[in-house]
């Protein structure tokens, strides 16, 4: 049975403006702009739709906290994160390839909402199809007068995982590394995008706002509001159908859909839209073609943000009740299928070393104790694991997340230590005995998704904990190496 729909992700790509205006495009646009902010928000809110980033948050509240936010000398900007980076999904650039229509149309509604007059698409340099894609649809959307009294323009940032962290993606957007901030966009906003086209910063004197934004007009500052690219596709149709028409799929808690990735050991990876509810088996069966011949399965594995999810819990529904009800999560809606013939140990390994190295320093738990766990686990699997490395492995577990500013040591803590737990005895097995080596299984970011299956980014077994490509690492965390860092100098993210 074929589980998928067609709402923000159409059965075959728009080719240009005018196909998508065809199709209905264009209608929430022309909604929004006809009533008050206060009436997009509130529809928003009534929809109960949630942020497809992978944290989840109830998106009619963010845009109202925003907008309570803004400045009286400042215009707030609008950021749509197209930087998509959790190992196993590729749903936002799927989304872009087919229609960036609706993503730039729920950016300029959330504008309107929110009384933004800058919207930035900040995406990787390295995503150059949905480079283009973007650039060509701005481009028709600028011809049809859509775009008129907004600035909107696109930000090409680096392949660094937490490029995609919603915080460091605003560090890019003003020049710098990708490095989490700790105060989120409704207080930091960005500070270097132009007041308007006409009044760039500095001209002004608003660039690099030191205060914090603040309800009732009392600050300067002004917030920005960043959704994700899933996030803002939908919002077209909720404000042109209504929010009952949205609530119509899915659960009270998760309405609407789910745009998912699935791949690993199955028949067909790719990525398709299902209803919120839908059981993860049937995801796999439809969106993967199941399983590949002559395995069985290990576990699904949710990126490297979320428990990993074990076979009993396989007909699980794609809900964040459901999922939050076993320990997990939807995250970004990637799911990395493992067959049997990998070993949990090369799981947690594979986990553990993507986290640790693209782990930016700040912290220094999240740096040292996750460099460890990542050591101790390549150890495990290659054979050399002594007898007490389980045990040091649990007591980095239990620290590598403190005082962490970001959600990368939370995750680090709770998907290892979630795999070490399903699997605890094929961990206990290969300390202090000369086991065979097992394969670490490659964490990576998806370069690309095509009939051709899909394609990680094997460039990151060579990324050093420094994020250099260096034969030796250096020692320094990237945030020692790299605080001076501009955006516009090609050291990072180069491999
Ligand atoms: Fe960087 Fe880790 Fe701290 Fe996040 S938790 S800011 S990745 S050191």
């Amino acid at each position: 049975m074929d589980v998928t729909v067609n709402r923000v992700l159409p059965a075959s790509p728009y080719q240009s403006l005018a196909d998508y205006v065809a199709a209905g495009g264009g209608a929430g646009l022309t909604a929004a702009l006809a009533v008050a902010p206060d009436v997009v928000i509130g529809e928003l809110e009534a929809s109960g739709l949630r942020g497809r980033g992978g944290a989840g948050f109830p998106t009619g509240v963010k845009w109202r906290t925003v907008a309570s936010y803004a400045s009286p000398l400042a215009s707030t900007t609008v950021v749509v994160n197209a930087a998509e980076g959790e190992p196993g999904t590729f749903k936002d650039r799927a989304l872009i390839d087919a229609n960036p229509y609706a993503v730039l149309e729920g950016a300029l509604i959330a504008a309107h909402a929110v009384g933004a007059t800058t919207i930035v698409v900040a995406t990787k340099a390295r995503f150059t199809a949905q480079v283009a894609r973007l650039r060509a649809a701005v481009t028709e959307l600028r011809e049809a007068g859509l775009v008129e009294g907004i600035e909107l323009r696109l930000v090409e940032g680096p392949a660094e995982y937490l490029f995609g962290e919603e915080t460091a993606l605003l560090e890019v957007i003003d020049g710098r590394a990708p490095f989490p901030r700790i105060a989120p966009p409704f207080r930091r906003g960005v500070d270097e995008v132009p007041v308007t086209e006409s009044d760039p910063i500095g001209a002004s004197g608003l660039s690099a706002p030191v205060q914090m934004a603040e309800t009732d007009a009392g600050s300067d500052a002004p917030p920005t509001l960043v959704d994700n690219v899933e996030t803002m596709a939908n919002v077209p149709a909720i404000i042109a159908r209504g929010a009952d028409w949205f609530r119509s799929l899915g659960t009270p808690s998760s309405p609407g859909t789910l745009v998912c990735t699935v791949t690993g050991a199955v028949r067909r990876p790719g990525v398709g839209e299902v209803p919120m509810g839908t059981s993860l088996r049937d995801v796999i069966d439809t969106i993967g073609g199941g399983l590949v011949p002559d395995r069985s399965l290990r576990a699904v594995l949710v990126g490297v943000s979320s428990a990993v999810i074990t076979p009993d819990k396989l007909d699980t529904a794609l809900t964040y009740e459901a999922m939050a009800a076993i320990g997990s999560g939807l995250g970004s809606g990637g799911y990395v299928v493992v067959g049997d013939d990998a070993s949990p140990v090369g799981i947690a390994a594979g986990i553990s070393r993507f986290l640790a190295v693209e782990s930016c320093g700040q912290c220094t738990p999240c740096k040292q104790d996750g460099g460890e766990i990542a050591t101790l686990l390549d150890d495990l699997a290659k054979g050399t694991g002594q007898g007490d490395h389980l045990t040091r492995i649990d007591n980095r577990l239990a620290t590598v997340a403190d005082g962490a500013r970001c959600s990368l040591g939370r995750q680090h803590h709770t998907v290892v230590t979630s795999v070490i737990a399903a699997f605890r005895s094929d961990f206990e097995a290969r300390q202090g005995a000369t086991a065979e080596p097992v394969d670490v299984l490659l964490m990576a970011e998806l370069v690309a998704l095509d009939d051709g299956g899909a394609h990680l980014d094997e460039s990151f077994a060579g990324k050093q904990p420094d994020w250099t490509y260096d034969a030796e690492d250096s020692g320094k965390t990237p945030v020692e190496r790299l605080t001076d860092h501009r955006a516009d100098e090609p050291v990072i993210g180069t491999a």
